[in-house]
C-alpha cells in the first residue's frame, strides 16, 4: 500500500489518472475491488471531445470504436439531426474501453491490485490518494468530501441488441417522462438506455412510449442482460481535502443524457496531473470548476426537456424546423462554439420558438 500516487478505483477515471500520474513520473498504485474485466451500465457514447481528452492520455479509442457522425433527436413525429462540426463520435462497448485503459496503464508502469476492497484510508503510505471510485464515493465521503452544491438522480438501465445500425447517428429518443438512448457499437450491435427518474421504470415497460424504436428492437436478439445505474448531477463543494483529490464520478457529475461523462473524467486525469506535479490541489479544483462549467450547462438545457410535454414538442419543432439552430447547439455541446456565437444561436432559437 506504497506509492507516490495511490489510486482507489480502476474504472475509467481511476485509469486516466492513473495514465497521467505516470506519464508525469510518479509511482503509480491502482486498487480496485472487481477484477477486470470491469463492465459498468453506460450509454457508451464518446463524443469527438471526448476522444481527443483521451488522446492526451496516449488513448486510440478508434481501434474499438464504431463511428458515429452526430446526435439526432426524436420525438413523436418530428425528428431533427446534426453532424459533429469537427471529427466523429465513437460507440465503444464499456468492456473493450476498459481493456485498452489497462493495457495503457500497463505499458506505462502502472501497478494493480485488483480484487482489493477499500475500507478506509488507514495503512496507505502515498503522497497523494486519489479517490476515483464511483458515483456512490466511499473516499470521498472518508475524506469529508460529501457537502454538495447540486444533486440529483435519475436511473438507467442499458442493454446490447444484435442488429445493424440504422441511423449514422447517435439517437436520442424522448417519451412522456423518459428517454431511450440508441448508440451504434458495432456493424451488428447498438447499446440501448433508457433514462428516468423512476427507478422501477425498465426498458421492456417504458418501450409503448418508442413505438419506432420498439419496432426496430422487437426483431433483434438482446445480447447482454440488462444492467442498471445511477446517473447524478451532482457538484461537490470540494473536491480535494489535505492530500485526497476526487476525479471522475467521485467528484461530481452530469446527467449522462449529455454523453459527456468519460470526456470530464479524461479532462479530470490531466488536470489532476499538473496539479501533482506543482504540489498545489487548488489549482486542480479551480480547472475541475473550470472544465465542469460547459456539460452542467448543456444537461441543464437538455434536461429542460425532461417531463415537459409541451416545451419539448414546440422545442423539437423548432429544432426541426430550423436545424441548423440544432447543430449551433450540438457545436457547443462538443465544445467547438464560442459563447457569443451560442448566445446568438439561443436568440435565433428563442424566435423560432416564439413562432412554431
Ligand atoms: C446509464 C448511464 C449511461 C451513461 N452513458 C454515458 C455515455 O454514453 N457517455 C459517457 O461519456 N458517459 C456516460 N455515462 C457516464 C459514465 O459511465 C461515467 O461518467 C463513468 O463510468 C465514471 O467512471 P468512474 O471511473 O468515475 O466510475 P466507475 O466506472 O463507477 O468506476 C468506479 C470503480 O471504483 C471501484 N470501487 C468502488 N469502491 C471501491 C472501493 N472501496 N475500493 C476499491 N475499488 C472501489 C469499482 O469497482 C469501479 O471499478 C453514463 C452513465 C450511466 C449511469
Amino acid at each position: 500500500m506504497s506509492a507516490d500516487v495511490f489510486v482507489i478505483g480502476g474504472g475509467p477515471a481511476g485509469l486516466a489518472a492513473a495514465i497521467a500520474a505516470r506519464q508525469r513520473g510518479f509511482d503509480v498504485l491502482l486498487a480496485d475491488g472487481a477484477i477486470p474485466p470491469i463492465d459498468k451500465a453506460c450509454g457508451e457514447g464518446v463524443m469527438p471531445d471526448s476522444v481527443a481528452a483521451a488522446r492526451a492520455l496516449g488513448l486510440d479509442l478508434a481501434q474499438a470504436g464504431h463511428a458515429f457522425r452526430g446526435i439526432e433527436f426524436v420525438g413523436p413525429g418530428t425528428a431533427v439531426h446534426a453532424d459533429f462540426p469537427q471529427g466523429n463520435g465513437l460507440g465503444v462497448r464499456r468492456t473493450a474501453l476498459h481493456r485498452i485503459m489497462l493495457e495503457r496503464a500497463e505499458s506505462l508502469g502502472v501497478r494493480f491490485a485488483w480484487g482489493t476492497q477499500m475500507t478506509s484510508l488507514d495503512g496507505i503510505r502515498a503522497r497523494w490518494i486519489v479517490g476515483a471510485d464511483g458515483s456512490q464515493s466511499r473516499v470521498r465521503r472518508w475524506a469529508g468530501l460529501d457537502a454538495c452544491v447540486r444533486d440529483s438522480r435519475r436511473y438507467g438501465f442499458r442493454r446490447h441488441f444484435r442488429v445493424a445500425p440504422w441511423s449514422e447517428y447517435m439517437q436520442i429518443h424522448w417519451g412522456g417522462d423518459c428517454q431511450m438512448y440508441v448508440t451504434p457499437v458495432g456493424p451488428e450491435e447498438v447499446c440501448a438506455v433508457l433514462i428516468s427518474r423512476d427507478p422501477h421504470l425498465r426498458l421492456e415497460d417504458a418501450m409503448p412510449q418508442f413505438p419506432e424504436l420498439r419496432a426496430r428492437l422487437c426483431k433483434a436478439v438482446s445480447v447482454t442482460p440488462e444492467r442498471g445505474g445511477v446517473t447524478a448531477s451532482r457538484r461537490l463543494k470540494a473536491v480535494y481535502r489535505g492530500n485526497v483529490a476526487l476525479v471522475g464520478d467521485a467528484s461530481g457529475s452530469v446527467d449522462a443524457i449529455t454523453g459527456e461523462g468519460l470526456c470530464l473524467l479524461f479532462r479530470h486525469a490531466v488536470a489532476l496531473a499538473d496539479a501533482l506535479e506543482a504540489g498545489d490541489l487548488a489549482s486542480y479544483a479551480a480547472e475541475h470548476r473550470r472544465i465542469g462549467r460547459r456539460p452542467e450547462f448543456m444537461a441543464d438545457l437538455m434536461l429542460m426537456m425532461d417531463g415537459r410535454e409541451r416545451l419539448r414538442s414546440r422545442m423539437l419543432r423548432a429544432m426541426a424546423a430550423r436545424p441548423s439552430l440544432f447543430a449551433g447547439m450540438l457545436a457547443m455541446h462538443v465544445g467547438e462554439l464560442s459563447a457569443f456565437d451560442f448566445f446568438r444561436n439561443g436568440l435565433a432559437f428563442g424566435w423560432q420558438l416564439l413562432n412554431s
